[in-house]
């Protein structure tokens, strides 16, 4: 619990948080029922953060019938109370940012940077979905037939299910479980097993002393190949809301598709975004755009750049400019606040993206910046001579490995902007931003952004993908569709006629 003093003492920081081996169930902190113990490592330095004895198929139970008999009173307590919780949550958000931003350093191996970045998304959203409760508004429809009334009840889905990748943790987590909440749901979240503590168990702990009645929030930590299957298939959430990748998240949508009762699935998965350089781009702003757009948090986000592709007029410039740029990040130690290139997230990301930088070399590709691996930290590889039928260019990166693709001409960046299976994000440069503006229209995405990078997410504008990249939009009036139901009651006042 936080310490709280008397107005007149000087404000005194909270304590902080402990006692991440438990997971929050019905509103006690309590050890998973499973044998398995997994270790929360910290990517940099490999030290052993917090052993958690790991959810069962008990747990989980218990977590879904928590949340369902909490769901009532919780979606019938008056806006303003709700919305009081929520802005509760985002003050504590404020008063613990450098122990969040800590843990985020920590466990998922953050820059000070992309920490500082992540708590400012989190922040932000919380406090927009603090303005929800007062805006989840019905309606009353204009009816032709004589005596009837139609009107329209928006009301919370019931139990939502979150399942969060490691990436961005606290925000992740954040842009689903405060909007849920705020609307009269009652949650499970399931963290990444690599980021247990930012993905949920903070969450919890930041709920749990803003007041959220127990069984509200829930948080079970367990293994996605172990309890995920049960997680989506299980009959009380009305919708599971999953960020992750496209494979996981096409085997969401069939399970959900198998369940006995149908439930809505929200699906945030992965991306390709292309950084288009028009041939009259500033040079300086488009390198410094695709610099932080392919290396926050050494490129471990859904929306960073995966392809440059670059006019040929302008391509030798922007080449060294970027590159110029590249060698001038500090790579290493993500605590020090100049580092830009921190570590991945674990073995398995390192080693698919060493395979993905020798067929990159196999392929043809030439490599204009690269370096070996010290421990977890792979510092930025630069590939010239990439064509979009590459593997470097095809698939998802998700890591500080990125192809330079020439084009002569808008038309030809178009279609190599569009020729992917993913539609997440994408970014065009020019100085003539009606020309960016008519390019950024015609670009297959949920998001593009005229001289500015993809990696970009306001709490009240529409985050989502097309294509592979997912399904449904979450932030602002958007989360309230994705967390709300409606329904359509009418009162006939007169009695009606039928034509039998
Ligand atoms: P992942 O798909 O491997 O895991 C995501 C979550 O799904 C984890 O919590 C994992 O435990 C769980 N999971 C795994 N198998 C499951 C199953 N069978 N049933 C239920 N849950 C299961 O993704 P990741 O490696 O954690 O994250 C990286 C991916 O996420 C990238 O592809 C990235 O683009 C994508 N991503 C998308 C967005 C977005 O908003 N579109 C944001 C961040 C990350």
């Amino acid at each position: 619990m936080a310490e709280t003093g008397s107005a007149a003492t000087a404000r005194t920081e909270p304590l902080p948080f402990d006692g991440f081996d438990k997971m929050f169930l019905n509103g006690e902190w309590r050890q998973g029922r499973s044998e398995k113990i997994s270790e929360d490592l910290d990517p940099y330095t490999g030290e052993v953060l917090v052993r958690i004895p790991l959810a069962d198929e008990r747990d989980l139970d218990e977590a879904f019938a928590a949340a369902a008999s909490a769901q009532e009173s919780w979606g019938n307590t008056p806006p303003a109370e709700r919305a009081g919780i929520i802005r509760g949550a985002a003050a504590i958000m404020e008063e613990r940012r450098e122990e969040l931003v800590g843990w985020l350093i920590r466990e998922s191996g953050s820059t000070r940077i992309k920490a500082e970045v992540e708590w400012q998304f989190a922040h932000a959203v919380t406090l927009e979905a603090s303005t929800f409760p007062a805006r989840a508004d019905g309606m009353i429809l204009p009816v032709d037939i004589p005596g009837k009334e139609s009107r329209v009840y928006r009301r919370p889905v019931g139990v939502v299910g979150m399942i969060s990748p490691w990436n961005f943790p606290l925000h992740l987590s954040s842009r689903s479980v405060a909007p849920a909440l705020a609307l009269g749901n009652t949650v499970v979240v399931k963290p990444a097993s690599d980021t247990p503590v930012t993905g949920g168990l903070l969450l919890a702990k930041i709920y749990e002393e803003a007041g959220l009645p127990a069984g509200v929030l829930n948080v079970v930590v367990g293994s996605g190949s172990v309890i995920g299957d049960a997680f989506v298939k299980h009959p009380v959430p009305r919708v599971i809301s999953f960020t992750g990748s496209t494979e996981v998240g096409r085997r969401i949508a069939e399970l959900a598709a198998q369940s006995p009762i149908l439930k809505r699935v929200v699906l945030e998965l992965g991306g390709n975004s292309p950084c288009v350089v028009l041939d009259d781009a500033d040079i300086d702003l488009a390198s410094r755009i695709a610099l932080f757009g392919k290396f926050l948090h050494q490129g471990q986000i859904c929306m960073a750049i995966n392809r440059l592709i670059v006019d040929e007029k302008v391509f030798d410039d922007f080449v060294d400019a970027f590159v110029a740029g590249v060698s001038a990040m500090k790579v290493g130690d993500p605590s020090d606040g100049r580092t830009v290139v921190g570590p991945l997230i674990n073995r398995q990301q390192l080693e698919k993206l060493q395979r993905h930088i020798e067929q990159a070399r196999s392929e043809g590709a030439r490599e204009l910046a690269g370096g070996g691996a010290e421990g977890l930290v792979l510092p930025p590889h630069v590939f010239d001579h990439v064509t979009n039928n590459m593997t470097i260019a095809r698939e998802e990166m998700f890591g500080p490995v990125v192809g330079l693709i020439k084009v002569r001409g808008d038309e030809e960046a178009l279609a190599a902007a569009n020729d992917t299976s993913y539609g997440l994000s994408a970014a065009v440069v020019t100085r003539d931003a009606e020309r960016g503006l008519k390019f950024a229209r015609r670009v297959q995405a949920g998001m593009t952004h005229v001289n500015d990078s993809p990696v970009n997410d306001l709490p009240n504008c529409p985050f989502g993908g097309e294509k592979n990249s997912g399904l449904g939009r979450y932030n602002g009036r958007w989360s309230i569709e994705e967390f709300t139901t409606v329904q359509w009651v009418s009162v006939q006042h007169e009695p009606p006629r039928y034509p039998f």
